[in-house]
């Protein structure tokens, strides 16, 4: 979880949750989603009849703080204006990331889809992908349905604007996918183990399923496998 420690009225400190800031500085800008209509535009010329790769970001591409990470340099640094004040984010990068995205760029239409805000995703988004070369659009906490009971962002794929048929999610947070876990591809919390390996495992899989005509068949198979490893 990314935390920022800031002082309360009694002089102490509380910790609020990178998203809890993010959420301030959004309810600042006021900028209501419009409701109705699929949550994606149509696929770009190139990426017609491509299946959608859902990404998740934050402990399935990257792991962020507000706070320098010890022992290790940031791979890439957000700067962020949170009440006039130009805080800066540190982001880790998995292992892996960009080989990843970008080969599977060739496959898929890449889309990000994240619950945290856009203030941080978008500059974070297009420092990863400098080059425009792999992510088709983003979308934010805004497009996720919120969870009262469990107090969870769920990702609602059905809104997406593709057939279900076609659509891969990977988020390391089940509760996300919950309504559509026969799409997803489940995937590990990634911190800062720079030895992880599960992006590069996922490739081959991902290339597979890129050619299938239903992807949900072998994803639930693959998952009911995980389950019983
Ligand atoms: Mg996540």
């Amino acid at each position: 979880m990314i935390t920022q420690v800031v002082p309360n009225k009694r002089g102490g400190s509380v910790k609020h949750s990178f998203r809890d800031v993010q959420a301030k500085v959004n309810a600042l800008q006021g900028a209501p989603l419009e409701t109705g209509g699929p949550l994606l535009g149509p696929q770009k010329p190139g990426k017609k009849g491509m299946k959608t790769l859902v990404l998740d970001l934050d402990e399935t591409l990257v792991h962020s703080s507000f706070k320098p990470h010890p022992g290790r340099q940031s791979d890439l640094q957000v700067p962020l204006l949170i009440d006039k004040v130009e805080c800066k984010v540190h982001v880790l990068v998995r292992p892996g990331t960009l080989q990843f995205v970008e080969t599977l760029a060739k496959n898929f239409e890449v889309v990000i889809f994240t619950a945290s805000l856009a203030k941080y995703a978008e500059p974070l988004v297009a420092m990863l992908d400098k080059n425009r070369s792999w992510c088709s659009q983003i979308l934010f906490r805004d497009h996720c349905t919120y969870n009262e009971q469990e107090e969870t962002f769920v990702k609602d794929l059905s809104r997406l604007g593709r057939d279900l048929k076609d659509v891969i999610i990977i988020d390391n947070s089940p509760s996300s996918y919950c309504q559509h876990k026969e799409n997803a591809l489940a995937c590990r919390s990634w911190f800062n183990d720079v030895r992880d390996r599960e992006l590069y495992e996922f490739i081959p899989i991902l290339k597979k399923l890129a050619k299938v005509e239903d992807v949900r068949p072998y994803l639930s198979k693959i998952g009911s496998e995980a389950t019983h490893k």
